[in-house]
């Protein structure tokens, strides 16, 4: 078996797509002896001919945790009435960017809850602003799901990037995850808006989550081979208390760095972040998420005092090498995974 998985590995980073069977077949091959190793160490390989070993870094605001959504994995869902809400006003907006401006920064993420404290006019004013603030930064947003216009506007208004997982690729998975008053086809669709505008476009799902399977996380991969993301953003579920799925286990770590590797292969040039939740769930989860082929980190830039507020699951992590203002610390984490910190604007290349 092992050796099927080392022939696979080398197959994808020929081909860059597998079947939709190979996907499973490889997934399933993730522990055994060297498999992980392997993948990793093509995927660096494919990321320093890109990228060098370089890992960019960028500033998350989280706007706000007021959501009119109830994603049954999130802790800042609407039904959870533990959650102690907030949104920032634009002035701390600016505000934080400025921060992350002398702190060298030069990419702000704005992510938040959806459908409350920030009107579609208001986060274009917003991007406006930011853009025309800090004319050699790039903006983008995380807010979630709009209809085409309104993404429209953001884009007019000066965003240049938005992340949106799709959070799973399998639609009935997507029901299980989700009230009904989402649907799996509204997100593709908004996907799909953001590929036509002109987005830098970020996808992503996590690992782990409640109801997914192998076969499902191939269905992941081969979304994401299709939809060809300019980033893409995954990480371990992690379980919130004051959700329906606080019983459920987290998702592993090695199985998430070896996801990282494929899609490294699949798509050299793809941004891929070692996120908060990887960092989160392990010490060291983020080094082994670099050195299995991310070349993104995203350290906190939301005011410290709301940080712990922004609680999308247990124990999330907002200090150390996750704050913005330790960048001395991360560089030196980033540097202990082999690679150099670049505070630069790091755009997606073309191949
Ligand atoms: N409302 C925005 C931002 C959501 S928070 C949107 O829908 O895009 C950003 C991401 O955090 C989500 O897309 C989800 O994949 C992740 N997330 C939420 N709850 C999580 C949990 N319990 N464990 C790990 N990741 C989680």
């Amino acid at each position: 078996m092992a050796q099927e998985a080392f022939d696979l590995i080398d197959l994808l980073a020929r081909e860059r797509s597998l079947p939709l069977i190979d996907y499973a077949r490889l997934i399933s091959s993730f522990d055994e002896a060297g498999v992980a190793e392997y993948a990793a160490e093509l995927a660096r390989g494919k990321r320093r001919e890109v990228y060098g070993d370089i890992v960019f870094v960028r500033g998350l605001i989280e706007i706000s945790n007021i959501c009119g959504n109830d994603c049954y994995y999130c802790g800042i869902r609407k039904s959870n009435a533990h959650c102690q809400r907030y949104a920032l006003s634009d002035q701390e907006i600016l505000d934080c960017c400025q921060e992350g401006y002398q702190l060298g920064l030069r990419t702000f993420v704005l992510q938040g809850g959806e459908s409350g404290a920030y009107s579609v006019e208001r986060i274009c004013r917003l991007a406006h602003d930011i853009k025309t603030s800090f004319v050699d930064c790039s903006l983008t947003l995380s807010l979630g799901e709009y209809h085409y216009a309104a993404y429209q506007a953001m884009k007019q208004a000066g965003a240049d990037r938005y992340l949106l997982r799709h959070e799973t690729a399998n639609a009935a998975h997507y029901a299980l995850l989700h009230p009904g008053s989402m649907s799996f086809s509204n997100r593709m669709r908004c996907l799909r808006d953001l590929k036509a505008l002109g987005f830098q476009a970020g996808c992503g799902m996590m690992v782990g989550s409640p109801g997914q399977t192998h076969d499902i996380l191939a269905e992941d991969l081969k979304f994401i081979e299709e939809y060809a993301p300019e980033m893409c953003g995954i990480g371990p579920f992690i379980p919130h208390s004051q959700t329906p799925f606080a019983q459920h286990p987290a998702g592993s770590l090695s199985l998430t760095a070896f996801l990282l590797s494929l899609l490294r292969l699949m798509h050299p040039n793809v941004l891929l972040p070692a996120t908060t939740a990887l960092g989160s769930l392990e010490e060291g989860g983020r080094e082994k998420g670099i050195l299995s082929g991310a070349n993104v980190v995203m350290p906190n830039l939301s005011p410290p005092a709301l940080r712990e507020r922004y609680s999308l699951y247990n124990n999330k992590l907002s200090s150390g090498a996750e704050s913005a203002q330790n960048l001395e610390e991360l560089r030196q984490r980033i540097a202990s995974a082999g690679c150099a910190m670049s505070l630069k604007k790091g755009d997606h290349l073309p191949l």
